[in-house]
């Protein structure tokens, strides 16, 4: 009995440990299996993402290069999205979209790489100006990543696009929860395009409440601000106008010219020169870091031949802001106007050397994008609120 019961416990053991090991290895087979094939998809991801830039350069060479990694690997997903991708970056959207939707319609991936396919052919809708396909497109990736900024701002923008203000409001709350701040410039943005839509279907109440909620979200919304005061102009409501107008006058100094020809057009007639001058010098004392102000001042005095006066605005305005050019042009003229030729002699040289030609006034604080009209949302980098009046 002895020797089967040894025999038996011999056998029982080493069947145990032959079970084991074939577990282990298995086991280790799979983790070292389930390890390749994440690493190989980490791989690829990064790739995509990674050659994006380097690509952007030599777009012609690329898709040449490209074209040879997927003839001999054909199995290589990443190459056809980066080849995708190069199509959309020379306009050719058909082979782009063409490309990105054989490899969203294949089974056999990894849903990550799908994913990525899915957001690269939604960005060619929406370059290819198929707008409608590109927003069910980018929902698609955001029912399965509902965390992709990139996404959302993508859709708030062809939102923007197509000027369905409300939807790209919605999208921008979304994207301010997503990032835990409060967007609260873009959102007074949206807000007011879409009163200004209202405004040119005649409906001005809607207008007036849109501004009026920009505000709320931003007290510096300049151009929630000026479409009031037009608004309110339209109106009859005069103070109101001059209030809301006076307020671009504090948030957007450069806009003053612009606005003063406003308030007179509202407050003064042809002969109320005594006026108009009291209104200015109360202006310009309070706001006296306002250089446009005294520049209008200063044109006034000189209209009536308060020369010396002129000439002490325009200096002070030349101060406040060196490059401002209608306080320089302006000092040349009283100077003439006084026969001190020396005076505009200089000043015209000074004036050459700080002015080149087709100077812009704004820039884009982010991307550089200049441009000789305040604009409220950058064409080139899509901000909004990110042009500026350029620095002295
Ligand atoms: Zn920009």
């Amino acid at each position: 009995m002895i020797p089967f019961a040894f025999t038996f416990e011999l056998k029982d053991i080493l069947l145990i440990l032959i079970g084991l090991f074939l577990g282990l290895f298995f086991s280790f087979f799979k983790k070292d299996y389930r390890q390749k094939r994440e690493k190989k998809i980490s791989d690829d991801l990064a790739y995509i993402k990674g050659i994006n830039y380097v690509i952007s350069n030599e777009p012609d060479r690329a898709i040449e290069e490209l074209i040879k990694v997927v003839k001999f690997n054909p199995e290589t997903v990443s190459a056809y999205i980066m080849l995708g991708n190069l199509f959309r970056s020379q306009g050719e959207y058909e082979r782009a979209i063409r490309i990105h939707q054989s490899i969203v319609l294949r089974e056999d991936l990894d849903q990550r790489i799908k994913l990525q396919a899915m957001f690269d052919l939604s960005l060619d809708f929406k370059k290819a100006g198929l707008f409608n396909r590109a927003i069910d497109s980018f929902k698609e990736v955001i029912k399965f990543s509902s965390d992709n900024i990139e996404a959302f701002i993508h859709l708030e923008d062809i939102y923007e696009e197509v000027k369905d203000w409300e939807k790209a409001f919605k999208i921008r709350q979304k994207i301010a929860s997503l990032r835990n701040s409060k967007e609260e410039e873009v959102l007074a943005h949206l807000l007011t395009e879409h009163g200004k839509e209202k405004q040119a279907l005649g409906k001005r109440d809607d207008a007036r409440k849109y501004f009026e909620n920009a505000i709320k979200y931003d007290e510096k919304c300049v151009d929630a601000w000026l479409n009031l005061g037009d608004l309110y102009f339209l109106k009859g409501e005069i103070e109101k106008a001059i209030y809301a107008w006076e307020k671009v006058i504090i948030f957007s100094p450069s806009l003053t010219f612009d606005i003063f020809s406003r308030i007179k057009k509202a407050l003064f007639n042809k002969d109320d020169d005594e006026k108009i001058f009291r209104f200015l010098e109360d202006m310009t004392k309070k706001y006296p870091e306002n250089p446009y102000l005294k520049v209008i001042l200063g044109k006034k005095l000189l209209d009536t031949g308060k020369n010396e006066k002129a000439v002490e605005q325009f200096l002070q305005a030349k101060k406040i802001k060196p490059n401002l050019k209608e306080a320089r042009e302006s000092l040349i003229k009283s100077y003439q106007a006084m026969g001190k030729l020396e005076e505009a002699i200089k000043e015209i040289k000074d004036m050459f050397s700080l002015f080149k030609e087709n100077e812009y006034k704004y820039q884009c604080r982010v991307c550089g994008y200049e441009t000789s009209q305040i604009i409220w949302k950058c064409p080139q980098c899509r901000r909004w609120g990110t042009i500026q009046e350029k620095d002295d």
